[in-house]
């Protein structure tokens, strides 16, 4: 049951938080209806993929890996490093703007239906807690009672099962960060053989066990940034989960022998509040606690239903169409947000459809001449830096095909391990016959397995051989 601020004084408090600047204990009245029951099924679908997905490999490879200590990702089978961290920069950019036009249309939507938080929360901690504890009178009635033999077992068996839950989302989450094979390793290894990783594992266990058993709202509320863009973002256009006013207002108790009066819908119930997991009143407006997460709409539908109203008192809808009635239309500023997010998602795909699977670059020393080597030739040093994306071995092999002369490599011969960036350099011989001009043109084949890489042009600096002399 959530005892809310009314009025004007709710924007000037937490609905959390006590004048006195106390956590205040949110206990919601256990929802249901179609929306909840649509969440509770996309849950189920996201947690099953949040859990499978770290099983899957492919060639050996895992489908998802987000090894941020070592800068090294796999997103769906291809392998991505510190090399390319121009695609990772505008992959972060696309998602900025994609996030803030979809905010700017659709609100919140992400929080209620697929944020982890949110999701693991009321999904999965929530109806833990009511299925020992009871729906929420119960739950306060628990906690106002004395510290009886069922109190303990209850608030023990809960305690536990949330830990045993955060310690297996701890686990699902490492297995993303270091992959399936190193935790597998850590998790069947004795501690004192891996104790970073067993020490880590204990430490994010008992982060989500902390956030999810006490902190909960709090983390929308106080943490999370997401929460806070949207006094910028939202605008009269954007579909929220709103309460009509036009329709609820002026509100009032309904009386059995009174069913016509001048009052609105809304039959102030309280059910709306009282489901309220943040523990807001909707009523008030958009506010910052509201995640989305629909329970209202749910509670206020069941009303509208048994009083033989339409349902949609509180809906999915913006303030332009609660006031105005005014369908949903895309306004300048979503048209704006569109073209850059369609801009930049162009050029990430360009770089992702023409990104190959080996960086190769060539250039001539800095800073260096020609040397004079005997025979009557000549021998200028160059720079090769390689970087080979692949999970496969790859012997290089580096051919001069445009004039004739000898490329000597300066160390041992190339053969790249998956993955590797190799920085070397060479030494390219001409014979002076060769060197046409100050300059001359050179293009190196770069074979791996006999298999063309590229074809590097590039230049050779030399003395010009004088006619008639070689
Ligand atoms: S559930 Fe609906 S009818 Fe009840 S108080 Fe909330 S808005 Fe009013
Ligand atoms: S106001 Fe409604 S949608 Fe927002 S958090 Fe509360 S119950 Fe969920």
């Amino acid at each position: 049951m959530n005892d809310i601020k009314t009025g004007e004084s709710f924007r000037d408090h937490l609905a959390t938080i006590t004048d006195e600047g106390k956590r205040k204990w949110i206990y919601p009245k256990k929802p249901s209806g179609r929306f909840y029951n649509a969440r509770t099924i996309v849950s189920i679908f996201l947690i099953l993929f949040l859990m499978i997905t770290p099983f899957i490999k492919v060639n050996g490879h895992p489908l998802l890996l987000l090894d941020i200590l070592n800068r090294n990702f796999i997103l769906f089978t291809i392998p991505f490093g510190p090399h390319d961290f121009h695609l990772f920069a505008l992959a972060i950019i696309a998602l900025a703007v994609f996030i803030i036009l979809f905010t700017v249309i659709f609100g919140r939507v992400f929080c209620g239906w697929a944020c982890p938080q949110t999701v693991f929360m009321e999904m999965v901690f929530r109806k833990i807690e009511y299925l020992i504890e009871g729906d929420f009178k119960d739950q306060i009635k628990l906690k106002q009672a004395p510290w009886t033999s069922i109190k303990i077992f209850k608030k023990t068996l809960k305690h536990i099962i949330f830990f045993l839950i955060a310690f297996f989302i701890s686990n699902i989450f490492l297995s993303y960060i270091i992959g399936m094979d190193a935790l597998t390793k850590i998790v069947t290894a004795p501690p004192s053989k891996h104790l970073a990783g067993f020490i880590s594992m204990l430490v994010f266990s008992g982060v989500f066990y902390r956030v999810f058993s006490y902190f909960r709202e709090q983390v929308c509320t106080l943490v999370c940034p997401y929460g806070r863009l949207q006094g910028v973002l939202l605008d009269q256009d954007s579909i929220v989960i709103a309460y009509d006013n036009v329709r609820g207002e002026p509100r009032g108790k309904l009386k059995k022998n009174e069913p016509k009066n001048n009052l609105g819908d809304c039959i102030d119930c309280n059910l709306c509040v009282d489901v309220c997991p943040t523990g807001i009143d909707i009523r008030n407006g958009i506010q910052l606690e509201c995640v989305n997460c629909t329970a209202c709409i749910d509670a206020c539908d069941t009303v509208m239903d048994k009083i033989n109203r339409p349902r949609g008192l509180i809906r999915y809808d913006s303030l332009r169409g609660i006031e105005k009635k005014e369908k949903f239309r895309f306004t300048p500023r979503m048209v704006g947000y569109t073209t850059v997010l369609v801009l930049i998602l162009s050029v990430l795909s360009y770089l992702l459809i023409t990104r190959s699977d080996f960086s190769i670059n060539v250039l001539r020393t800095p800073g260096l001449l020609f040397q004079e080597q005997p025979d009557n030739k000549y021998s200028n040093i160059y720079d090769l830096n390689i970087i080979n994306k692949t999970f496969n071995p790859a012997p290089i092999e580096l051919k001069l095909k445009n004039v004739k002369g000898e490329l000597k490599l300066l160390g041992d011969e190339l053969n790249l391990k998956p993955q590797e960036k190799h920085d070397s350099k060479f030494l390219l011989i001409l014979p002076k016959s060769s060197i046409t001009k100050m300059n001359t043109p050179i293009t190196i084949s770069v074979y791996s397995n006999n298999k063309l890489l590229k074809e590097v042009q590039t230049s050779f600096l030399g003395p010009v051989a004088e006619k008639g002399k070689s």
